[in-house]
């Protein structure tokens, strides 16, 4: 057993995140903005080649205000890929919405193109569509980008598990009308809690300050016209954020390499399959996951208690959406208009992944002996 818990992803600190937290002590600029945000959104705008960006307390602020500024609100219909994380698609319930969830491809486990074609035959005229890079891998985001922009639907790109990921040439994030990104503790970069909403459109990223420091209007007095959030992210946190942003690069070239070692290792047994990559973009491999063959015996939750049993950190697949309980008389659509599969008649394609997967651990703190271990438990269930 190993000496100390192997956990699936932990935060990284280095040393910059306390000089630049120092210097907000040292200056008693503590809260609530200051000089900290602003370079720290300067700095991630820069570092995604877009516009502009709000520092938020939490990924989860930054997709309830791509939801507040498209004017959602009850009867009005969003489309959300169902296999993810509830933080997706809550914000849209926040206001009411109607939530129709779409079915993942096997290509790289996000929201079917071919699904959401028939989506939008059913429901013409949703307000939203929200897909996901989910475990940092890009999704088909052209083609879906394609198909909203002929509906003319606005795209709130769910980049919180992609910083860094690129498809193209281009950071995943920036190609809906928003992007949101998420610094929760076990993300590729954390400042223990935060997220960011960009876009290119400033007027956009503007009502989002406004909407997250409680919407006072210009008036001497307190004075508000519409709802607005405590959703600003601190000076200090900001200062952590700048620090890990320095080493982006860094952590990601550490999943990369954590997914091909998983990937070569268990290259020898056929009923492991590593989860998919996009031919055309680059994953940052936040989580490396696998999935056991169809016709494999071996269940996902051997796997995750025998790894437990050595004190080893897994995870299960995101449940998807359409099978949660709060969300249960919600649509869902996949590519063939049914909940069968084609892949085993099970189901859609993405109870199929979840019933099938698991997420490895890849805290990049991990060693070589870790790795070792946490390959050998794994194997042994073959
Ligand atoms: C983490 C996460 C979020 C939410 O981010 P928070 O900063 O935790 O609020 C949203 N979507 C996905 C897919 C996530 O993994």
């Amino acid at each position: 057993m190993a000496s100390h818990k192997i956990f699936l992803s932990s935060p990284t600190m280095h040393g910059e995140e306390q000089k630049f937290v120092q210097e907000a002590f040292d200056t008693n600029w503590i809260a609530p903005l200051g000089p900290n945000v602003d370079a720290f959104e300067k700095e991630m705008a820069a570092y995604m080649g877009i516009g502009h960006a709000a520092a938020l307390s939490a990924g989860t602020a930054a997709i309830h205000l791509a939801v507040r500024i498209l004017d959602i609100h009850e009867g009005d219909v969003v489309f959300c890929q169902s296999m993810t994380f509830s933080a997706s698609c809550n914000p849209a319930a926040y206001e009411r919405a109607t939530l129709v969830f779409i079915d993942s491809e096997q290509d790289t486990w996000n929201m079917d193109p071919k699904a959401l074609e028939k989506a939008f035959e059913k429901y013409p005229h949703p307000k939203a569509v929200i897909p996901v890079h989910l475990y940092g891998t890009p999704a088909k985001i052209d083609e879906i980008m394609d198909i909203c922009n002929a509906h003319n639907v606005p795209v709130i790109e769910d980049a919180a598990e992609g910083l860094g990921s690129s498809f193209g040439d281009k950071k995943l994030g920036t190609f809906g009308a928003f992007g949101i990104l998420s610094f929760n503790g076990n993300k590729i970069i954390t400042t223990s809690g935060g997220g960011m909403l960009i876009s290119e459109d400033e007027a956009a990223i503007r009502k989002a300050r406004f909407l997250a420091t409680q919407a006072r209007d210009p008036a001497p007095y307190y004075q508000h016209s519409t709802i607005g959030y405590n959703y600003r992210m601190s000076n200090v946190t900001a200062g952590i954020g700048r620090g890990q942003l320095l080493h982006l690069d860094e952590h990601m070239a550490r999943k990369n390499a954590i997914y091909d070692e998983y990937r070569k290792a268990f290259a020898d047994v056929p009923a492991i399959t590593m989860n998919p990559m996009n031919p055309k973009g680059h994953a940052n491999n936040w989580l490396s996951c696998m999935t056991i063959a169809p016709d494999c015996k071996v269940s996902p939750y051997t796997i995750m208690d025998n790894l437990a049993a050595a004190n080893i950190e897994s995870r299960l697949i995101w449940k998807p959406m359409h099978l949660q309980p709060v969300y249960e008389k919600c649509d869902y659509i996949t590519a063939n208009g049914t909940r069968q599969n084609p892949v085993n008649g099970a189901g859609s394609v993405c109870e199929d992944i979840f019933n099938r997967g698991l997420c490895l651990p890849s805290d990049i703190k991990n060693s070589e002996e870790d790795m070792q271990e946490i390959i050998d438990i794994v194997k042994n269930c073959f």
